[in-house]
């Protein structure tokens, strides 16, 4: 569904993402582990275009992308075939929760409003904030405007969902509704790629942990290998630190 292959990128003479390879199969969950700076956000950004690589390979669904050539349009296309998840929300502070689902079906995929708000609607039921239909991001705690995010991302029906720790700023008490709508979707089926410090979710819910530092992957296994038994030292150091 997802494939990065050999994928390099640099903020000046910082090389951030060093050759990064790695696929998600179809209704795969995927968890990305790895200490502050270690290029996970990036990786993600780089796959949505919200930052351009310098070279690298990218299939996602049917499209098959070289980076270096990419045009306008496939960029588009990319980001209605894998939408991202942000650890801040990113909503739109002046528009609803439904609005802020609704948005992207109306300006992108130019369906009519009726139709967008039926859409919308639906999420909203889906990630049990239906009642919040109205309300204002600045009326929602930060666990209901991460579900509303949620929702958005799921709008335009993408193959993959991109979440970068979208329960890192989080109060405590409101992590666990937001792990709850994303266990609920890779139940469903969702392919997710998922960046996290919520080692007891990666466990439980992911198929395959990577674990990214300096910018490569050091290594990936199924949740057993990795937590129980990491090969590298590195993965073993940083679980230690974390757990
Ligand atoms: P992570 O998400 O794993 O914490 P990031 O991808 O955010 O790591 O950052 C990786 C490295 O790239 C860090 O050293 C960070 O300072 C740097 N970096 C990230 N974004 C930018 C940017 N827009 N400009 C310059 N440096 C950046
Ligand atoms: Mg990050």
């Amino acid at each position: 569904m997802l494939e990065v292959q050999n994928l390099y990128k640099s903020f000046g003479k910082l090389e951030v993402l060093k050759g990064i390879n790695f696929k998600i199969n179809k209704g795969e969950v995927v968890a990305i582990l790895g200490p502050s700076g270690s290029g996970k956000s990036t990786l993600l950004r780089c796959v949505n275009f919200l930052e351009k690589a310098e070279r690298g390979f990218l299939h996602i669904d049917d499209l098959k992308l070289d980076i270096e050539k990419i045009t306008k349009k496939q960029v588009y296309k990319c980001r209605q075939l894998s939408t991202m998840v942000f650890q801040n929300y990113n909503l739109f502070k002046n528009k609803t929760a439904l609005e802020n689902i609704t948005e992207a079906l109306i300006a992108v995929k130019k369906l009519p409003k009726e139709k967008a708000m039926a859409i919308g609607e639906e999420l909203l039921k889906k990630v049990g904030l239906l009642e919040k239909r109205d309300a204002y991001p600045v009326q929602l705690s930060g666990g209901q405007q991460q579900r509303i995010g949620i929702a958005r991302a799921m709008a335009l029906s993408p193959k993959v969902i991109l979440f970068d720790e979208p329960t890192s700023a989080l109060d405590p008490e409101l992590v666990g509704e937001v792990l709850s709508v994303m266990g609920d979707l890779a139940k469903e089926g969702m392919t997710m790629a998922i960046v996290t410090h919520e080692m007891d979710f990666a466990r439980k819910v992911a198929d395959r942990v990577i674990f990214m530092d300096g910018g490569v992957i050091i290594e990936e296994g199924t949740p057993q290998e990795i937590f129980n038994n990491p090969r590298h030292p590195r993965t073993r150091q940083f679980l230690n630190q974390i757990i």
